[in-house]
């Protein structure tokens, strides 16, 4: 997916939550998705200003970051007690419900579980970059049909 086919499926993901369109929002997320890595706000500011000559103030660096990341448009990255480092997060779901019968994949987006990861893997002194989780049982029909014989 290209940056612009990707905007436009986030454009109406932020109307959607009553966003309005702002330049600033669209600047960041394009650094974040070209680079497709972990940056903390002070770079993405210095980068903004380096490549597309964008003065954004640290404030609204942060306030920008926030919005996407209730989103689920980012995953974050606990660097110190109040630093984060923020990455673009185009694929949404990590989480997968699997039936052990029908081999059914559910996706699950759960926001505590993946805060639950980070919280494990920090408290191991392990900076976590990427996961997946793969939760095994029976799907609803198959529960079903396990009680009806
Ligand atoms: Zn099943």
């Amino acid at each position: 997916m290209d940056f612009s086919s990707y905007f436009l499926h986030v454009k109406a993901l932020l109307n959607q939550f009553g966003y309005k369109n702002s330049m600033k929002r669209f600047y960041i997320l394009k650094l974040l998705y070209e680079t497709k890595d972990f940056l903390d706000a002070d770079e993405i500011q210095l980068l903004l200003k380096k490549i597309y000559n964008e003065k954004i103030s640290l404030s609204s660096v942060y306030k920008e970051l926030n919005i996407l990341r209730n989103l689920n448009l980012l995953s974050t990255l606990q660097i110190e007690e109040q630093k984060q480092k923020y990455k673009i997060d185009t694929t949404f779901k990590k989480e997968y419900l699997i039936c052990l019968k029908c081999n059914k994949v559910i996706e699950l987006d759960s926001n505590s579980l993946r805060q639950s990861a980070k919280q494990v893997s920090s408290s191991k002194g392990f900076e976590l970059l990427d996961y997946k989780l793969s939760l095994y049982g029976y799907c609803e029909d198959c529960s079903k049909e396990c009680e009806d014989e």
